[in-house]
């Protein structure tokens, strides 16, 4: 049979491939962003609770509806907005559903959609299917910080909306109000809406706050916010995530939604709707936990040949390894787990033209003695 693909230029996302070049050579894998480490023993006795009380058919199509007012709670006292649980939260697949029934609502054939390079991987296949077409705008090096004046220059008739990630992956940027201020007044003078990834909210170091859209009246009533629970409790096998929008748009996401999965998985909504409430500090001191790891490894990177760039958020640590080796960050991310066994993500495939800075990206969300071990197989370069 003749099968025209729908996506002709997309392989297998680079973190399956670094993890299976991890497994290959039995690397220290710190391509793939998820940690090594257990989630809280309570999660893990409240689901467990959960799975034997019951809580074993569908949820309700938009989520558990304790999930959804204890979200509601938690982004009104941090944003001082409150999203109606009913009508302008929904809980999904992990973020990525989120962001894929986002696109699906949003985009008509024809339509362009701003995305800013080096750019997470799963939007422009979204927006693709969606018939869009994604246009790139490169954030600056190595800063990773928005260039408006490019940004206003793409922007023409058929221009529809803005995909923003912050903090962002791969580079750790985040965006101030300012920038908050800046694209608000982009998207309203050109009627654009926007989808903000913000999966890495909690976070932010250096005692600086994460700035949600969700925060910025103008910007919100505009845009869908999206997260996961995958990052901010360690549980990124749950899929988890949710979406927050007005809700004339998020009436649009969820007929997409109920099509795409119907529902999440009752005893991982159920559970993690007990534990927000139970154990709120939690998630609110995950910044300090993180902090301590980032700042653990960029300590130890300084016994390698690696440089590091600035990391203000996420759990990724960018370098350079100018004085390592000569060659493009795919060859080098290809062998440096055969040469030493340590895996990463070379950044130039978050690039449509796959520019190439020679960065590499390590994930930091690993057991000290697991950053330990890299360091050492790293400082052998
Ligand atoms: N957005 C970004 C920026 C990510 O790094 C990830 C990866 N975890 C996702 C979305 C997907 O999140 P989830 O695993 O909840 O689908
Ligand atoms: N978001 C994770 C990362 O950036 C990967 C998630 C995935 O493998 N789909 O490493």
């Amino acid at each position: 049979m003749n099968l025209t693909s729908k996506l002709p230029q997309t392989g297998t996302t680079i973190f399956a491939a670094m993890s299976a070049r991890a497994r290959q050579y039995q690397a220290v894998n710190l391509s793939q962003g998820f940690p090594d480490f257990e989630p809280d023993p309570r999660l893990i006795r409240i689901l467990t609770e959960v799975s034997m009380e019951g809580f074993h058919q569908y949820a309700p199509m938009q989520g558990w509806q304790a999930l959804r007012q204890v979200l509601s709670d938690r982004i009104a006292q941090r944003d001082r907005f409150r999203y109606d649980p009913d009508r302008e939260i929904t809980i999904t697949s992990g973020a990525t559903q989120a962001l894929f029934s986002a696109a699906h609502a949003m985009i008509h054939p024809g339509d362009e959609v701003i995305l800013f390079s080096p750019a997470y991987d799963c939007y422009e296949p979204g927006i693709r299917l969606a018939g869009g077409k994604p246009v790139y705008v490169p954030l600056s090096f190595p800063d990773f910080a928005i260039n408006w004046a490019q940004l206003e220059q793409v922007i023409n008739a058929n221009t529809r909306g803005i995909f923003v990630n912050h903090p962002h992956n791969p580079s750790g940027a985040t965006l101030s109000m300012e920038d908050l201020d800046r694209l608000a007044q982009i998207c309203k003078k050109h009627e654009l809406w926007l989808i903000s990834d913000e999966v890495y909210e909690y976070m932010v170091y250096d005692d600086k706050p994460h700035h949600s859209v969700a925060s910025h009246p103008e910007l919100r009533a505009r845009s869908v916010v999206i997260s996961s629970f995958g990052k901010t409790l360690h549980v990124t096998g749950w899929k988890v995530g949710y979406c927050l929008a007005p809700s004339a748009m998020m009436a649009e996401i969820r007929k997409v939604h109920q099509f795409t999965t119907f529902s999440v998985p009752t005893p991982f909504q159920v559970a993690i709707s007990r534990y927000l409430r139970e154990e709120p500090e939690k998630v609110d001191g995950l910044s300090r936990f993180y902090q301590a790891k980032r700042d653990l490894f960029v300590n130890m990177l300084a016994e390698t040949k690696f440089e590091p760039l600035e990391c203000k958020g996420t759990y990724f640590q960018l370098a350079t390894y100018d004085n390592i080796k000569d060659c493009s960050d795919q060859v080098f991310a290809q062998w440096l787990p055969q040469a030493v066994g340590v895996a990463c993500i070379p950044i130039s495939v978050f690039y449509p033209d796959q520019q190439d800075h020679r960065v590499v990206r390590f994930c930091f969300a690993k057991k000290d003695d697991t950053l330990r071990a890299a360091i050492a197989r790293l400082s052998a370069l």
